[in-house]
């Protein structure tokens, strides 16, 4: 007698393949707001902005050290949203080699 073992393999692979999409979503939804933050701390401390930042960190360090948007947000140097999304992608550019960067050095040393 043949012992038959089954199962929806295929749903299962889709489970996998949804929870691996769902958490390099997450991934990179966080990386998109780091981007962000990080596009605006540099346009703060390119125009001053930590020195008339409302947090007191940002003021003392005389650079942003907090929130990039918000820091930014009482300097009204305004740029334009294709050019921040340009900006933005440049700089998730760079994040995304550099996990890949750390993730291959890290298989070398192993
Ligand atoms: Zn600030």
């Amino acid at each position: 007698m043949t012992k038959i073992v089954e199962w929806d393999d295929a749903y299962l692979k889709q489970c996998e393949a949804n929870e691996r999409r769902g958490a390099v979503e997450a991934l990179t939804d966080a990386d998109w707001l780091e981007a962000r933050r990080q596009l605006f701390q540099e346009l703060s401390d390119t125009y001053a902005g930590y020195a008339s930042c409302p947090s007191a960190k940002c003021r003392r360090a005389r650079r942003c050290v907090g929130d990039g948007p918000e820091c930014c947000a009482q300097l009204q140097v305004g740029i334009p949203a294709d050019v921040e999304r340009d900006l933005c992608d440049e700089i998730y550019h760079e994040i995304q080699q550099h996990r890949r960067d750390a993730a291959c050095s890290g298989d070398a040393s192993r």
